[in-house]
């Protein structure tokens, strides 16, 4: 088995002769990086394929030396087994906090009022230091009201059948028999309830199905891919003859921008709004609600038309990825998180109205990469912990506390763009000025 010393403050596992020949077995491409001896253990074998790939490069001439991809604490046997196939070792991202962050709304406790702090992952420089100059200037103007709607989770199969007919006997079946699916796919877990059927029949022969389901704190995917799988096979095919090409149509839309996810909702619908006063907006944001309101326009809007793009908005990405890194989200799902409005409108005091709308945004508080230690501590941070006598309640949390932050991270980089301070921030800030973030 492995053993650790330490080179450079970096613990390097040293590996008895009999895991360096599998190493070198796996380097000559005699054994595959998957398949190792079921009895070594999920850290012993990482250390094996980190060993194997150093071996793998000098054998081309080359010097590799991993000695950090080692150096982790997640639970590496959980990590091997439920997240990550071929485990050889973690990657690391630096993880700040960005808060205090006013916030009420019905999916918050202690009275539908509080203040969070909020960690974020992220390599940007720079990005931290913006989105807590919006949550200042949020907490200042007396915080941000946020509305999570849970639309729901989303599986669309897609069938062939022969002919029209068949394909309009498919959409009448799911019409008649929703409550016999709805029973159906409630057996396979506890916490999944079937809220819709959305037929749409396309070039006659081709039927999608998009399954809605509510699935409580989990984000839902497996939930609703296994329960789709069920009743297709069990149900929908046997009763139609209708053939299922894919349970994933793309009609969901999973993992994918679409306008179909904007329109109806897919995960959580958020939106976030606050008012800030004219004093906020010069002191903290450094700009004034007409200029925030023009660049609104020939930016976010003028400029996402002409480049045919659904995010109309100026960094979503950016503050939805920190915000799933650090608590253990599907990171793919930010490509739909990213879709959605920033809205701005001057007041008559000079104050602004500010929103960001979300209509897209999967999120989970179990499930998934949120059981990992690191990721669970960042959870335990914001205080999202399912409660079994409320089942949903915490994803809702979170997604209440993702919408505000975005409205935080829209606030600052717009009101940059107003005072022509975005090259100088990434310059001071991202390439290792000695100025820290306040
Ligand atoms: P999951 O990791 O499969 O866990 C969901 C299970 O957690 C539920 O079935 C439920 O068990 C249990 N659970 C315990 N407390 C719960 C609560 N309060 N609310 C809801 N469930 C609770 O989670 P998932 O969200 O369905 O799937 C997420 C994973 O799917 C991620 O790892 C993601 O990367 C992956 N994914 C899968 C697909 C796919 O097509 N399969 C697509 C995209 C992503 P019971 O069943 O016992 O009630």
């Amino acid at each position: 088995m492995a053993k650790l010393e330490t080179v450079n403050e970096t613990e390097v596992a040293v590996l008895e002769p009999e895991l360096v020949e599998l190493a070198r077995e796996i380097a000559a491409g005699e054994r595959s990086f998957h398949r190792l001896p079921a009895e070594l253990d999920a850290a012993t074998a990482a250390a094996v394929r980190r060993r194997a790939l150093e071996l793998r490069a000098a054998a081309s001439g080359g010097v590799l030396e991993l000695r950090n991809l080692g150096a982790f604490t997640l639970d590496a046997e959980r990590a091997a087994t439920r997240h990550c196939e071929s485990f050889t070792g973690a990657i690391q991202v630096p993880l700040g906090m960005v808060g205090p962050l006013r916030l009420r709304g019905e999916d918050l406790e202690r009275g539908g009022e509080e203040s969070v702090m909020v960690p974020l992952a992220t390599t940007e420089g720079a990005l931290l230091a913006s989105v807590n100059r919006g949550c200042r200037a949020i907490t200042a103007a007396g915080g941000a009201t946020v509305w999570v709607d849970d639309v729901g989770m989303t599986r669309a199969p897609v069938f062939r059948t022969r002919d029209l007919g068949d394909s309009r006997n498919l959409v009448r079946f799911l019409e008649e028999n929703f409550e016999e699916m709805r029973v159906r796919a409630a057996a396979t877990s506890r916490f999944l309830e079937l809220l819709e059927i959305r037929p749409l029949v396309l070039g006659g022969t081709t039927v999608l199905a998009r399954f809605r389901f509510l699935t409580g704190d989990a984000m839902g995917m497996n939930m609703v891919t296994i329960a789709c799988d069920r009743l297709v096979r069990e149900l929908i095919e046997p009763a139609t003859g209708a053939r299922c090409v894919a349970l994933s149509g793309n009609y969901c839309t999973d993992k994918k921008s679409s306008s179909v996810n904007f329109q109806l909702g897919r995960g959580k619908r958020v939106i976030a709004e606050c008012v800030l006063d004219s004093g906020t907006l010069e002191r903290t944001l450094k700009t004034r609600a007409e200029l925030l309101v023009e660049v609104q326009l020939r930016k976010n809007l003028h400029g996402s038309i002409a480049a045919g793009s659904m995010g109309y908005n100026a960094q979503f990405a950016n503050v939805l990825a920190a915000l799933f890194i650090a608590t253990g989200q599907d990171l793919a799902h930010v490509v739909e998180g990213a879709m959605g409005l920033t809205h701005f409108e001057a007041r008559d005091d000079g104050a602004v109205y500010a929103s960001v709308t979300l209509p897209d945004l999967p999120v989970a508080a179990v499930g998934g990469g949120t059981g990992l230690d690191t990721q669970r501590e960042a959870l335990a941070i914001l205080d999202v912990k399912p409660d079994p006598a409320r089942p949903g309640a915490a994803a809702r949390r979170l997604a209440a506390i993702a919408g505000a932050v975005v409205l935080a991270g829209e606030l600052s980089l717009m009101a940059a763009f107003t005072s022509n301070d975005l090259a100088s921030a990434h310059e001071r800030l991202g390439r290792g000025g000695s100025e820290r973030a306040t």
